[in-house]
This record gives structure tokens, sequence and C-alpha cells, in this order.
């Protein structure tokens, strides 16, 4: 029973992370708190911990010092902005080439994380304009 009630607070977490995004533990604790008003900070961080051991979940990296889950696992690399924290998905980024890093350094690699920072377009276009005001 106790289980039982674990699992699906770990699925209303998942659930959260699947279909909003990127978000951080927070993020998913104000989101599903909405609907499961009993669910503790605490709990969530757990949780996160699990699906992030077992696979279901990534880190990609931070925004605003809080670390930011996917529930996207395939490899993809990601872009933050460090003036407004939205994260991207940068599509058509491949994988670094394993097999050449193991041949010039004879590391193996078996993860790989790409997550660029800098100033999204938004916030580009934003200045771009505030200059020209200036
Ligand atoms: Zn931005
Ligand atoms: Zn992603």
């Amino acid at each position: 029973m106790v289980e039982r009630r674990h699992t699906s607070q770990r699925q209303w977490v998942l659930d959260t992370l699947q279909s909003e995004g990127h978000l951080s533990a927070l993020d998913i604790y104000n989101r599903v708190r909405v609907q499961h008003p009993d669910i503790s900070v605490a709990t969530v961080y757990r949780n996160l911990g699990i699906l992030t051991e077992s696979g279901q979940v990534q880190i990609v990296g931070n925004s605003n010092q809080k670390e930011i889950y996917d529930a996207r696992t395939d490899s993809h690399a990601h872009f933050i902005c460090r003036t407004c924290g939205q994260i991207f998905d940068l599509e058509g980024f491949g994988p670094a080439d394993a097999v050449k890093i193991q041949q010039l350094s004879g590391h193996r690699v078996t993860e790989q994380r790409l997550t660029l920072y800098g100033m999204c377009r938004d916030c580009c276009e934003m200045q771009a304009k505030e200059n020209i005001i200036q």
C-alpha cells in the first residue's frame, strides 16, 4: 500500500516533466501541488533522484542556480539562456564521436551531455532594440 502511494507520486512527477518539458524540482513541485496539495518538496526531490538514477529523467544543466530536469532522455543538446533562464532543445547536434575520443585519449565514453549557455534569440533581439532606443 505504501509502495503504491510512492509509485503514484513518482508518476505525477514524471507526468509533469513529460508534459511541460524542462523544469526545476521547484517548478515540478509547484505544478504537482495544484492537483495533489499533500505532496512535499522532499518527496519531489526524492522521486527525481530515483527517476534520474533509473534513466527515466536526466539533468541537463542549471538555470538560476537550479538544476533543470528533462524527461526526454535521448541524446540531445541544450541551450540555456543566462539572461531569461529559458531552456531550449538544440536539434541537429549529434553526439561527440566516442570512438575517436577513445582512439585519441584512451577514455571510454559511456554518457555525454552537451549544454551551452549564453543569450537566447529573444534576449538578443530585445537587447538590439534597447540599443537602438538609447
Ligand atoms: Zn533569454
Ligand atoms: Zn531537452
